[in-house]
């Protein structure tokens, strides 16, 4: 975990921080903090190259937290290449579509 006081990274079994003396025990409450948070696990989805930045940064000290950015990143990429398939599908389908159109009303003319 870090400091406080100073944000200098201390041991997680430690009362007081070696830096600056301040105690920490008192002052970071990392199970309070650790929650899977929906807010994250959204702006993941819609930014998964953050929501894996927040991940590295959270997987340590805020597992839970970590988790739904990591999740929501994952569903984010995933529903993405989803959407790039559906999309390329659906153009050349209508492309496909298109030429057949094309086509009917040159053999009819
Ligand atoms: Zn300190």
């Amino acid at each position: 975990m870090y400091c406080s006081h100073c944000g200098k990274e201390i041991a997680d079994i430690a009362a007081v921080c070696p830096a600056c003396g301040t105690s920490v025990e008192n002052k970071i409450k990392p199970i309070e903090a650790d929650k899977s948070s929906f807010w994250f696990g959204l702006l993941s989805f819609i930014f998964p190259i953050v929501g894996l930045i927040l991940f590295i940064i959270w997987k340590d000290s805020m597992p839970k937290r970590a988790k739904s950015a990591g999740i929501g990143a994952i569903v984010g990429v995933i529903a993405g290449i989803v959407l790039s398939i559906l999309l390329t599908v659906l153009i050349s389908a209508l492309g496909f579509m298109m030429t057949e159109i094309i086509a009917d009303s040159t053999y009819y003319m």
